[in-house]
C-alpha cells in the first residue's frame, strides 16, 4: 500500500514547492524508496496547454504528449522519472470528467457537490496513479498558497486522504517563505505562522514544516516555527538560497529531512546514496571553464519561459565540466535596433529557442543569419528549427521571402508548412503532433555521431513543419535533414556540416535531458562552444 507526502505552500506562491518536492522524492529515492509524484494546478484549464508562458513559464511535454505544468520537469530532471499526462490534475480536468459523469447518469437523481463528487473524484485520481505507477510513496504537489479560494477542494480532498489512509500513512509537508528584513536583518516568521494558522482552518496540522529563506534560519526562528506551528523542533527543516537548485536535497537531508520522513513512515533504511548525485552537483557548482549563451527568445523577460532548455544546457555544461551563463534576448530588440546583432558576436554560442505566432520572428532569423555567417556555434530547437530553415531558404537558396505560412500566410515560399493533418482542427487545446516519436538518424551525420544510435525517441509539440516541396532545392544547397521520421516524410534535425556546429532539431531534446545523461544535441552545441573558445578544432563527436 502506498503512502503519500502533501507538500502545500504558505505566503506567497513561487517558493520552491516544486524543488522542495523534487528534492523530498530525492532524498527517498536515494534510499531506494519508489517514488513518484503529482502536481494539483488549480486554475480551471483542463491542461497547460493554452497557456501563455509568460504568465505560466513553459508547458512541460511528457513523453505520452501531455501539456502540463513545469514542475513536472522538476520532478522528472531529479527523479528521472518519466511521468505520465494524468500526473498533472488540474481543476478543469476534475470538474470536466464530474460533469461528464453527471451528463451520462451516473449520479442520477442525486444533486452534485464539490464534496464528496469533486473530492472523491481528486481521491480517486491520487489512489489510482498509485496503483497504476506501483511508488512506495505518492508526493502530491499542490499549486498555489494555502487560502486561495480555488485551492480549497483539493486541501479537503487531502484532508480526507490522513483519515481514510491513517496518519501512519500521510504526511502533510508546509513550506513558507521566512523573510529577512534588510533593515533589521531579522528573520520574520510572522507570514509563515499566520500560513500554518491558514492551513490548520481548513482542517490541515502540517507534521513538517520547511522554512524558504535567504540563509540558513537561526535557533530562534526554528524555535518559533515549531511552537507556533505545533511540532516538534526536530521537524522544522530550511531550505535557504543556493548555488544551484539542484543542491536542495542534500542540503535538506544533511539537517535530517529525508531520516525524519524515513522514521515517520517506519521504513527502515540504511543510509542515502547521494554519490552521483554528489558528483553531478560538482560539476555545477565547481566547473573548470564557462561559456555565455544568447537565448534569443521571445519570452526572455520571464526565464521560466525557457526552465526546462535553461536546464538542459546546464546538463550539458555539467558534462564538460562547463557553467553555462545564459542571456536571455528579446528578439524583438533586434528587428527595431538592427545594429544591434552585432552584440551577438560577445557570446560563444547562440541559441533559438521554441515559440508561437509571428512576434520576435525576423530578429530570432537575424540571430540564426549571424549565427551562420559568424560561424558561432547554433542550436535551434523547434521553432529555432523552422526559422533555421526559413534562414537558410531565403539566404543561401534566394528564396526571396520564404517563411512559415505560420507567420505569413501568403508567402511565396512557404518552406515551413502546416502539418496536413492539422488542416480543420479548430480546438486548439491537445490537438498540436505531442509526445514521442520516434527519429530515425542517417549514418555518417553529425546527428548520428552525437546520439551514436540509429534511432532515437523525442518529445514533440508543434503544427508545422518542413515543407517536402523544398526539400530539393534546400539540401542541394548544402543543408542537411540528418534526422526523419520513420516515413521519411517529417524532417526532425538539421546540420550544416561546413560550419563549426550548426545544428537544429524539430523535437525538444530539453524535455528528456538529466542531470548527469545530458541531451546529446544540448550537449554537443555546449562542448562546441567550449571548444570553439579554447581554439581547438571542430568537434566530429564520433
Ligand atoms: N510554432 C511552431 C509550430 O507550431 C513551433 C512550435 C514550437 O516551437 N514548439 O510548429
Amino acid at each position: 500500500m502506498a503512502k503519500y507526502i502533501f507538500v502545500t505552500g504558505g505566503v506567497l506562491s513561487s517558493v520552491g514547492k516544486g524543488i522542495l518536492t523534487s528534492s523530498i522524492g530525492k532524498m527517498l529515492q536515494t534510499r531506494g524508496i519508489k517514488v513518484t509524484v503529482i502536481k494539483i494546478d488549480p486554475y480551471v484549464n483542463v491542461d497547460a496547454g493554452t497557456m501563455n508562458p509568460y504568465m505560466h513559464g513553459e508547458v512541460f511535454v511528457t513523453d505520452d504528449g501531455g501539456e502540463t505544468d513545469l514542475d513536472l520537469g522538476w520532478y522528472e530532471r531529479f527523479l528521472d522519472l518519466s511521468l505520465k499526462q494524468e500526473n498533472n490534475l488540474t481543476t478543469g480536468l476534475i470538474y470536466k470528467s464530474v460533469i461528464e459523469k453527471e451528463r451520462r447518469g451516473d449520479f442520477l437523481g442525486r444533486c452534485v457537490q464539490i464534496i464528496p463528487h469533486i473530492t472523491n473524484e481528486i481521491k480517486n485520481r491520487l489512489r489510482a496513479i498509485a496503483r497504476s505507477s506501483n511508488a512506495d510513496v505518492v508526493l502530491t504537489e499542490v499549486g498555489g498558497t494555502v487560502g486561495d479560494i480555488e485551492g480549497l477542494p483539493f486541501l479537503e480532498a487531502i484532508r480526507q486522504m490522513r483519515l481514510e489512509e491513517g496518519s501512519e500513512n500521510t504526511l502533510y509537508v508546509h513550506v513558507a517563505l521566512v523573510p529577512i528584513l534588510d533593515v533589521t536583518m531579522e528573520m520574520k516568521t510572522k507570514p509563515l505562522q499566520h500560513s500554518v494558522n491558514e492551513l490548520r482552518r481548513i482542517g490541515i496540522q502540517p507534521d513538517t514544516i520547511v522554512a524558504r529563506s535567504p540563509k540558513m534560519i537561526d535557533a530562534e526562528a526554528l524555535r518559533k516555527i515549531a511552537l507556533f506551528g505545533t511540532i516538534p523542533e526536530t521537524a522544522v527543516f530550511c531550505s535557504y538560497n543556493a548555488d544551484s537548485v539542484y543542491q536542495v536535497p542534500l542540503i535538506l537531508d544533511k539537517q535530517g529531512m529525508g531520516d525524519f520522513i524515513c522514521q515517520r513512515f517506519g521504513y527502515k533504511c540504511s543510509g542515502a546514496d547521494f554519490t552521483e548525485w554528489k558528483h553531478f552537483v560538482d560539476a555545477i557548482v565547481k566547473p573548470e571553464h564557462e561559456v555565455n549563451i544568447a537565448l534569443v527568445g521571445k519570452y526572455a523577460g520571464l526565464t521560466d519561459s525557457y526552465v526546462s532548455m535553461s536546464e538542459a544546457l546546464r546538463h550539458g555544461g555539467a558534462a564538460c565540466k562547463t557553467r553555462v551563463c545564459i542571456t536571455y534576448l528579446e528578439a524583438e530588440k533586434f528587428e527595431q535596433n538592427p545594429e544591434c546583432i552585432n552584440d551577438l558576436k560577445n557570446y560563444d554560442g547562440i541559441f533559438v529557442p521554441y515559440g508561437f505566432g509571428a512576434r520576435g520572428t525576423e530578429g530570432k532569423i537575424a540571430a540564426v543569419k549571424f549565427a551562420r555567417e559568424n560561424d558561432i556555434p547554433f542550436l535551434g530547437i523547434c521553432y529555432g528549427f523552422q526559422l533555421a530553415t526559413i534562414e537558410f531558404a531565403r539566404n543561401v537558396c534566394n528564396l526571396k521571402d520564404a517563411n512559415s505560412s505560420e507567420i505569413n500566410p501568403d508567402t511565396p515560399h512557404p518552406v515551413i508548412d502546416l502539418m496536413p493533418e492539422q488542416r480543420g482542427i479548430e480546438y486548439k487545446g491537445a490537438t498540436m503532433r505531442l509526445g514521442v516519436h520516434k527519429i530515425i538518424l542517417e549514418k555518417g551525420t553529425m546527428a548520428h555521431n552525437l546520439y551514436k544510435t540509429n534511432e532515437i525517441h523525442e518529445r514533440h509539440r508543434h503544427r508545422f513543419e518542413v515543407n517536402l516541396d523544398y526539400y530539393e532545392v534546400l539540401t542541394k544547397n548544402g543543408l542537411i535533414y540528418s534526422g526523419k521520421s520513420t516515413d521519411g516524410r517529417r524532417m526532425e534535425t538539421m546540420e550544416l556540416p561546413n560550419r563549426y556546429f550548426f545544428f537544429a532539431s524539430q523535437f525538444h531534446g530539453e524535455f528528456r535531458s538529466r542531470p548527469g545523461r545530458p541531451s546529446p544535441e544540448y550537449y554537443g552545441f555546449i562542448s562546441a562552444c567550449i571548444n570553439k573558445k579554447m581554439g581547438k578544432p571542430k568537434p566530429t563527436f564520433s
